[in-house]
């Protein structure tokens, strides 16, 4: 096997494009064409600290691709964040779309900091000024904004209503995800994970699972993460380990997930839910070191379903020889690396790919963008019903072109994502229009 690790992440998401074009019936064109982003723009945001300091924070925005609609696709806010990780998101992202067959392109943009070291005035300074440096390259018919990593309804809602102020304009189209009573869509709060779940039970039935008999293991336990897990664990599924950036919890009957949701939201830590103590006065309580697990031994519990749901390259050459769960939904984007998707599939593995898996937020996402622009206001249960249907019928489409073409469900999404961009590159024309010998399109139309 090979074992060298790919020089970046772009490197590794141009190396999936690459091998789902091999399975796809594209033109040269449109695999020449993502392989590069179409605008990235990198700007340094002034913030004045509340001491009276002066700080300066770098942020990004990639809009790779926006044949088939504006480019759409998440803010990060981490210490690692990267021109190289934003360009493979925003890869990612305009893949995803074309997966869900929602008229969108792919985007993605970021602020290298760690918002955890930041007061509230401080974050909101540095979302503002975001948005000044880059609002002359993003909009509601241009690149539409979301939160990813790190950001949040609040987030969202300054970042609108500082693109508003400066467009003297209220546009509440620039960005979704915003909060419920800032023209936000009620339901995008649970998108992505609620998602993720319909593609689960569409294997349930394939399987015909019984719910308490299957255990499930999360990594990550933001956003994505808890939704998956709250959702499963309502079904009675057995989410038996959870971890966020500090360490994970195991219990071999089940956790406790709401319980665990509300811990961590209020106290912001997890094993606060059995005894309100700090880990080492844990025995006390039944919640021993022997219940607490590392995030890298979470990856290799031997449970049948594995759910990565926080960053990216957790699966590498490095570990994948360890991974024993059968089935992998990547909730995260690019939680395996290219490496050890390949060695997953030699195993017969399954792994729902993250252009699938977690395209619950885009789409809602986009329903939150029409409900904007047509001011129509959806409903809850119009939310959950359209999400069910589209996430189903695409879980459905690139697992039948999986099978029937004998390929990894990612080379198939890929391939299907890759048929749709190539339907619009041709639409506006490729070599094979504008070859000089043919001048085709100068032709009378031949009338009969
Ligand atoms: P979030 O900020 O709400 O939560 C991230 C979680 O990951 C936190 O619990 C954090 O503690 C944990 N974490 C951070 N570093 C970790 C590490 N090294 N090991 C284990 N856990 C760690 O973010 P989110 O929105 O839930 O996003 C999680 C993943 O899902 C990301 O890959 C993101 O790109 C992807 N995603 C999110 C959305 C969305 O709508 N939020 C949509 C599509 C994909």
């Amino acid at each position: 096997m090979n074992t060298t690790t790919p020089t970046s992440l772009f490197d590794d998401a141009l190396r999936q494009v690459d091998a789902a074009a091999a399975h796809a019936n594209v033109d040269s064109e449109t695999v020449a064409r993502l392989r590069r982003p179409r605008l990235v723009s990198s700007v340094t945001i002034p913030v004045r600290m509340d001491d009276g300091t002066l700080q300066l924070f770098e942020g990004h925005r990639v809009r790779y691709d926006d044949t088939r609609g504006p480019a759409k696709g998440g803010i990060r806010f981490h210490p690692d964040v990267s021109l190289d990780e934003l360009k493979a998101l925003a890869l990612w992202m305009a893949c995803k779309c074309a997966v869900l067959d929602i008229p969108f392109g792919g985007g993605k943009g970021g602020i290298t900091v760690d918002p955890k070291a930041l007061s509230h005035a401080e974050l909101q300074s540095l979302s503002r000024g975001y948005i000044r440096e880059l609002a002359d390259v993003i909009g509601p018919d241009v690149d539409v904004p979301a939160p990813d990593v790190y950001t949040n309804p609040r987030i969202m809602g300054w970042m609108a209503d500082e693109y508003s102020k400066i467009r003297r304009a209220r546009t509440p189209s620039v960005i979704t995800g915003k909060p419920v009573d800032l023209e936000g869509i009620i339901g995008r709060d649970d998108a992505t994970g609620r998602g993720a779940y319909y593609c689960l039970k569409e294997i349930e039935q394939q399987r015909g699972w019984t719910p308490s008999q299957v255990t499930v293991a999360v990594q990550g336990f933001g956003n994505a993460g808890q939704s998956i897990a709250s959702l499963l664990h309502a079904d009675s599924y057995r989410v038996v380990a959870i971890s966020d950036s500090k360490g994970g919890l195991y219990r071999d009957a089940g956790l406790n997930i709401p319980a665990l949701i509300e811990a961590k939201n209020s106290t912001h830590t997890m094993n606060g839910v059995y005894c309100g103590c700090d880990l080492s006065e844990c025995s006390k309580c039944g919640l021993d070191e022997a219940n607490t697990i590392t995030n890298a031994a979470l990856l290799e519990l031997d449970v049948d379903v594995l759910v990565p749901a926080a960053l990216e390259q957790q699966i590498t050459g490095e570990n994948v020889a360890r991974i024993k769960a059968p089935l992998v939904v990547e909730v995260a984007n690019g939680p395996v690396s290219s490496e050890a998707d390949t060695a997953l599939a030699a195993r017969d593995v399954l792994v729902v790919p993250d252009i699938l898996a977690n395209a619950g937020g885009v789409t809602v996402s986009y329903f939150e963008w029409s409900q904007n622009k047509s001011g129509w206001k959806w409903s809850l249960e119009d939310v959950h019903s359209r999400l069910s249907q589209m996430m189903r019928s695409a879980f459905n489409e690139v697992h039948t072109r999986s099978k029937e073409n004998g390929i990894s469900m990612r080379a198939a999404a890929y391939a299907g994502a890759l048929e749709r961009i190539a339907s619009s590159v041709q639409a506006q024309g490729t070599s094979a229009f504008f070859a000089p010998q043919e001048h085709a399109a100068l032709q009378p139309a031949v009338r009969v």
